[in-house]
């Protein structure tokens, strides 16, 4: 074989995975297709400080601190809560993807750029990749799918996955912003269907802004419900002045598996995102870290089968699953409210003392244990929510 390991995809995913193999002794390739990591852009950028933590990445990658948040209802109400400590970092992305891929570089891994994969046939004691440029194949005893939200990689290897996600529109725009510590979002089921717009300011004059929708079938383009929130809010967005447009999907659902004998995925392609937010950054860096560990422990062995790489399964469940699959319900749930019922919940919570619930209880990385919280609190107020609704 001329490789131990191949990863295909210098995302934080591959990176964090490769890394961590390459130190442990291995001879590690990354074959990305792009020709400059972490470009182009797909990602909104906000993650939770833990996050710059566990990837060990400089500081210098954050270009702001978010202490607050304020949730817009479609019909104009309007929660605000601001902390003390910050709650979210908005990152420059392609700088956070660029120190992983140094990183792992530096651990040992050899990287390759403008390297396009298309195709993984199974051969004996591993697989033999064919890569677009002049037809040349390379052989790995350990194949790891890290390409991303429409991975190739689990579609060679036969495994499914349901077709949930988020699709989104984002924009990076120079707005006077007044608050540059909180993050705003936007809900409604006729301006985001399911999902929710954001702004996530970087500075006094520029923002990140975008929306989308998931689990529906849409009305509209994601860039028409761009278009939409920018018109419903012009208090906010009147002298907005687009600098560039970017969007993509989110897988949001489930894969039948995460390994095959020779092969594991992680990040997007092992669908390792979080159904609320659609964040992939710090579930894809659980799962290079899971899925590493799987790695060093079977190539020490010499063992890849399938039932010595279903750990990787055992592992990831142990440690994510009840946080993925509670926080999918709430997805699914919010599915049932009305624009006239968000509009309620955001008068309703809009109270010091659930502020203070949000406040303590907010995490962006596990954001399941306050919705289910606020959900909690919610359904036993529906007397006074439909009561309400009847009144107006
Ligand atoms: C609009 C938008 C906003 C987002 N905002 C946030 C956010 O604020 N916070 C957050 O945490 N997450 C966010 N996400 C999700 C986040 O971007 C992803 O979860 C994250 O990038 C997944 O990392 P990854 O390493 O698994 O895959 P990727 O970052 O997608 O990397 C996959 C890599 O594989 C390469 N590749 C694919 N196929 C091949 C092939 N055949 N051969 C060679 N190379 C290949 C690709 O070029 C790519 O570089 C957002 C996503 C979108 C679309």
């Amino acid at each position: 074989m001329d490789w131990d390991v191949i990863v295909i995809g210098a995302g934080p995913a591959g990176c964090f995975t490769a890394k961590s193999i390459a130190l442990s002794g291995f001879k590690v390739l990354i074959l990305e297709e792009d020709q400059e990591i972490g470009f182009p852009v797909q990602c909104a950028g906000l993650i939770s400080p833990r996050v710059i933590e566990l990837a060990g990445v400089d500081n210098n990658t954050v270009l702001n601190k978010l202490k607050g948040i304020s949730v817009y209802s479609p019909q104009g109400a309007q929660f605000n809560v601001v902390g003390s400590k910050d709650l979210a970092l908005a990152i420059d992305r392609a700088k956070f993807d660029q120190e992983l891929a140094t990183k792992a570089e530096n651990g040992g891994a050899v990287l390759m750029k403008g390297v396009k994969v298309v195709g993984a046939t199974r051969i004996e004691g591993g697989f033999r990749l064919t890569v677009a440029e002049g037809s040349k194949t390379i052989s790995t005893k350990l194949l790891i799918g890290a390409d991303g939200a429409k991975s190739s990689v689990s579609k060679w290897l036969g495994l499914s996955r349901d077709n949930l996600k988020a699709v989104m529109h984002a924009v990076d725009v120079q707005l006077k912003c007044a608050d540059t510590s909180s993050i705003s979002i936007f809900m409604g089921q006729k301006l985001a269907p399911g999902w929710f717009g954001w702004m996530i300011p970087l500075d006094e004059k520029t923002c990140r802004v975008g929306t989308g929708y998931a689990l529906v079938k849409p009305a509209y383009s994601p860039r028409r419900y761009f278009q939409d929130l920018v018109d419903q809010f012009p208090q906010i967005f009147k002298d907005m002045k687009v600098i560039g447009h970017t969007g993509g999907i989110v897988p949001l659902g489930k894969i039948s598996r995460i390994y095959a004998a020779n092969a594991m995925l992680v990040g997007d392609a092992a669908c390792q995102t979080k159904p609320i937010s659609g964040g992939g950054i710090y579930m894809g860096l659980i799962g290079a870290i899971l899925c590493s560990r799987t790695a060093v422990e079977a190539l020490r062995e010499d063992n890849l089968t399938e039932a010595k790489l279903s750990s990787y399964q055992k592992y990831w469940e142990k440690e994510m699953e009840k946080e993925r699959v509670s926080a999918m319900k709430l997805r699914k749930s919010y599915l049932s409210f009305s624009d006239e019922d968000i509009d309620l919940v955001i008068r309703f919570l809009n109270k010091p003392k659930y502020q203070k619930l949000i406040l303590k209880y907010g995490d962006l990385d596990y954001p399941s244990y306050l919705g289910n919280k606020l959900l909690n609190l919610v359904l036993r107020k529906e007397s006074l929510i439909k009561a309400t609704i009847r009144i107006f």
